[in-house]
């Protein structure tokens, strides 16, 4: 049975692009995989495929009453699997039941049997805080969750809301939390925020990404890393990440923060940070 891996995220913070190498990783190393783009912006799949769009399953459903799951399945690098979920038409309907409608063509199907998947991976919207975008989560879809997170507070903010959404759902079967991705992990005390905001919600790090130009160069190819530039630094970073991924067995609840001790968490790093650059602090005094 394929292992279902949900990935979350603000927008921007690098979902579609680290859920890529992963992929494509996942797939260099000889398993079958499965990314199913749940963003309406329906760009997840692009840089498996030389940066070219497929068409969604919602697109399809409104064009023809009977879609074949094999009608919105696309190949991309190393025979994955590549299917953009949609969305619903701007201003009509929910996004949510976007992506329940899609799952449920390929579990009416029995796609996922069928094609003897090692891995699903979901690229999934994750800074609105509304019940559809948990649908993943909520529905069984998904069983463990990442999510990608920066050390900028809106990051943070993204992944701490998503905690919440796994901690309600967590005791009626709801995916739960394998951890944070920590995404262009450069500037200075970002690792040690990072660090410190999953030590304060009870979760771990999977893996420290750092911001590289190899990625953007990739992407301006319209390729991942791990194709673009296999033997890279990057691509490892990647690899690594994959390969945590595949061996993940148990995820965990998260713990997370009400929003006013979010705010003063943030608050305290802040007036750390400002002390350090006015040289009112020593280095050794972490917080
Ligand atoms: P999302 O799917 O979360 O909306 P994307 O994966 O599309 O975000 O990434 C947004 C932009 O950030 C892209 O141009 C991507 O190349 C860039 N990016 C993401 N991660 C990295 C990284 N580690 N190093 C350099 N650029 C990155
Ligand atoms: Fe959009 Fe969320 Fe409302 Fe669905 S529940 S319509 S995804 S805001
Ligand atoms: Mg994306």
């Amino acid at each position: 049975k394929a292992k279902q891996i949900a990935i979350y995220g603000k927008g921007g913070i690098g979902k579609s692009t680290t859920t890529s190498n992963i992929s494509a990783a996942l797939a260099e190393m000889g398993y079958k995989v499965m990314q199913f783009g749940c963003d309406p912006k329906s760009d997840s799949t692009n840089t498996l495929r030389n940066g070219k769009y497929i068409p969604t399953v919602l697109d399809s459903l409104r064009e023809k009453s009977t879609v074949k799951a094999t009608d919105v399945i696309f190949e991309g690098f190393r025979g994955i699997y590549c299917v953009e979920a949609g969305g619903p038409a701007p201003g009509v309907g929910c996004a949510g039941r976007g992506i329940i409608t899609a799952v449920e063509l390929f579990k009416q199907q029995k796609t996922f049997e069928e094609l003897e998947l090692d891995y699903v991976i979901y690229d999934v919207l994750g800074d609105v805080v509304c019940g559809g975008f948990a649908v993943p989560i909520r529905e069984g879809i998904a069983e463990h969750v990442f999510t990608v997170s920066s050390a900028d507070f809106m990051s943070v903010y993204a992944s701490n809301n998503l905690f919440k959404g796994i901690y309600k759902y967590s005791n009626s079967g709801g995916a739960l939390l394998g951890g944070v991705i920590a995404n262009s992990i450069n500037a200075p005390y970002a690792k040690e925020i990072i660090d410190d905001f999953v030590k304060q919600t009870n979760t771990r790090v999977v893996e420290y990404v750092p911001r590289s130009v190899t990625v953007t160069q990739s992407e301006l190819q319209g390729k991942t890393t791990i194709e673009a530039a296999p033997k890279s630094a990057q691509a490892d970073v990647y690899r690594s990440l994959a390969s945590k991924i595949a061996a993940h067995t148990t995820s965990q609840i998260p713990a997370p923060l009400a929003t006013n001790e979010l705010r003063e968490w943030a608050a305290r790093w802040g007036d750390y940070l400002l002390a350090l650059e006015t040289g009112t602090v020593r280095t050794e005094n972490a917080v």
